[in-house]
Formats: structure tokens, sequence, C-alpha cells
């Protein structure tokens, strides 16, 4: 196949600019190769990492014939030997990466990769995982869009809508979300003579200490589960009864468990795919958390980190995941057993909590909140 240039006349001709129109790369279309439709298959070949000659040879025009699809527009599936390609794949594939699905690079090709990762947000999402995205599995995208599609400005939307909900914790819901749990779920168990000492009940323990603090501050509070489920639950059940009781933020409480008794400290999670798209509100709940539990009880700073975990991604709400102290650290583990440690934590995490939403000019510094002090102010301005 010649290539068609400039001075080149006909019907591939029109169809070319009629692709480079639907790109906004070229303001009408025609029949006539001219100069603007040159520099529009310039501009074109440059975004795609083509070779810029502002001629159509085969890999240009395979690449342009890729690029009138829209997402939604065909099912995509994975097609063999002759793979599917085209600008609905590469924004499937951006999607996907969002939301922490590894499709690999963002490539256009609906390679096998791709269709694994489309078979793992399926199943995820209770659709049957066959790796093609059809009407049902565009359905569930756009449905989890307002999360994660645009990035940005979605997290400014959420931002907004948190500052407008009002400074006051009084009517607010919150669920705390106990780790683990259920027979098969312990978390990390480290025995202790006859004794042993699990993650869940220790969770569970720090959870309930909480409810009852955050629901005298006149919080709404919710539990995930009890302290002996007959069934453990996945983070993507959990973050549905948060979305179902429409809370306003979740904190979810684990512990950490390392081979290397070492390890230690406390850290905490909020949702984000470390390349710019994060959870704003859930990025300053986080650093709140773990500078509250850090400055207050002294573990180590494990700092904080993005994360694209079913309870994190599937939540609608501010949701954090704190893991405080390694229950395998003899350091950690001789604090984390005794109950008024546990207080401590609970302090902290309240603490944590108020100042989400205090307004912002009247912050205090990290660890000098007299929870008992703040609630009378807040409780003043509010009446
Ligand atoms: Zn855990």
């Amino acid at each position: 196949m010649r290539s068609i240039r400039r001075g080149d006349t006909g019907p591939a001709v029109e169809e070319i600019r009629s692709i480079l129109v639907g790109l906004d790369l070229l303001d009408t279309g025609g029949a006539e190769f001219d100069t603007a439709t040159e520099t529009a298959v310039r501009a074109f070949q440059q975004s795609r990492g083509l070779g810029v000659d502002g001629l159509v040879g085969p890999e240009t025009w395979s690449a342009l014939d890729g690029a009138r699809w829209k997402l939604g527009a065909r099912t995509l599936f994975h097609s063999v030997p002759t793979s599917l390609v085209g600008e609905d794949v590469r924004t499937l594939q951006e999607r996907l990466l969002e939301m922490g699905f590894d499709t690999g690079r963002a490539d256009g090709i609906y390679g096998p990769r791709t269709a694994r990762a489309v078979a793992q947000f399926q199943r995820e999402v209770g659709l049957t995982p066959d790796g093609s995205c059809g009407p049902h599995t565009m359905k569930a995208l756009r449905r989890l869009g307002r999360k994660v599609v645009g990035g940005r400005p979605n997290w400014l939307r959420e931002a907004e809508a948190f500052r407008q909900s009002g400074s006051s914790l009084v009517g607010k819901t919150i669920v705390i979300d106990p780790g683990h749990g259920g027979p098969d779920d312990l978390g990390v168990v480290v025995p202790d003579g006859q004794l042993r000492w699990t993650e869940a009940d220790l969770a569970f323990d720090i959870a309930t200490r909480l409810e009852g603090r955050l629901a005298a501050a006149g919080m709404r509070v919710h539990l995930t589960r009890g302290p002996s489920p007959a069934q453990s639950m996945t983070g993507q059940e959990r973050a549905a009864l948060a979305n179902s009781l429409g809370a306003d933020l979740l904190i979810s409480l684990h512990l950490d468990g390392h081979d290397n008794p070492a390890a230690d400290g406390v850290a905490t999670y909020h949702y984000g795919t470390g390349s710019g798209v994060t959870s704003t509100v859930g990025e300053r709940l986080a650093n709140l958390v773990q500078r509250e539990v850090v400055v207050r009880t002294g573990m180590r700073d494990c700092r904080i980190h993005a994360k694209t975990w079913e309870l994190l991604r599937f939540t609608r709400m501010p949701a954090v995941r704190v893991d405080l102290g390694y229950l395998t650290s003899p350091v950690d583990r001789e604090r984390l057993i005794d109950p008024l440690f546990r207080e401590q934590i609970v302090e902290a995490v309240l603490a944590a909590v108020q100042r989400m939403y205090y307004p912002v000019e009247a912050d205090v510094p990290t660890g000098s909140i007299d929870v008992r002090q703040l609630r009378l102010a807040l409780a003043s301005r509010n009446s």
C-alpha cells in the first residue's frame, strides 16, 4: 500500500479526515489531503508514539482505524490471533488501571493481560468473569465511575461534599470496621502460653471502645461485624454495608504481622493508585489518624500509603485502614495487650475524627487536643 499524502484526494482521504475530525484534531471533513490534514496527521502520530512523517502508511492507518471506536460502541474481547485494537481499548485499560486492576501498559491492545484484568473486575462486581467487555460490564464500569473515572475532579467533588456536610459531628454516620473475624479468619495470631492473641479479637475490642466514645460525641456508629461472626466478610461486603448505611466516614482497624519480630509500628492507608488518582479527603483522614496515633502512643511511624484494596475502592465515603502496630513484635504486642494502651489508641482515633470536622483554619497541633474540651467547644459553636 502506497502512503496517502498531501495532495491526494478521494474516498480514503475523506475517511481519514472524518476520523481526525472525530478526534478534534481537524475542523472540517473533505476529500482533499491539504496542509491542515497533514498537520493533524502529524499531531495524531505524535500522540500515538508513531513516526511523525505526516504520511498515512499501514501503521498510521491501523492506528487511525482503531481511534474511531468510543468505549461502549462495540463488545471487546480477547480475539486470537489478531487482537482488537483501538481507542476504546485504551480508555478501558486506563479506567481499570485507575481502579487498581493490572492491565499492563495502556497500549490500546486487548491482549490476555487486559482480558484477565476485566475478568477480575467482573468477579469483584458479581458478573460472570468471561474477560470480555460487553453492555453489563460497561454498566458496572459506569456505576463505579463516580469514584474512579476522571481522577482529580471527582475527588474535588468529594472534598466539596464533605465540606458542605458541615463541621458538626452530631448526627454524622461513621462505620468502624474491625478487621477479619469469622471462624476461618482471625488475622494475625500469636500464641502466648495456653492462650493466643488474635488480630480479630483485639481489633474488635478497640472497635467497641471507639464505638462508645464516638457515640458519646453524638455520632451514629455502626460496626461491620460482631465479636464472633458466623462467616467472614470480604472487603467488598464491608464496603457495601457502609455504602448502604450512607456513612460519612469509614475507619477499618487492623494489626499487622511479620515473620521478623523486629518489624513494628503503625501505618495508615487511603484510596489511591500512586499515579495521581487519590482520595484527597481520605488522604487527609489517613494523615490525621496516623499522626495522632503516632504522637499519642509513641509507636514507630510507618507513614500513610495509597492502596486500591477493595474496602477502600468500593466505599463511597472517605475511608481509611489503620494497622495499629505489629502483633508479632514483642514491643508492640506488650503494649497492645494492655487495655489502657488500647484506650490511648481510641483517644487518638477520636481526636483524628474530631479534627476532620474541625475547620482547617482553627485546627490544632497534633496530640494537643483534649477531646472533651474540643467537644464542648464544638457543641457551643453549633448550638
Ligand atoms: Zn489485618
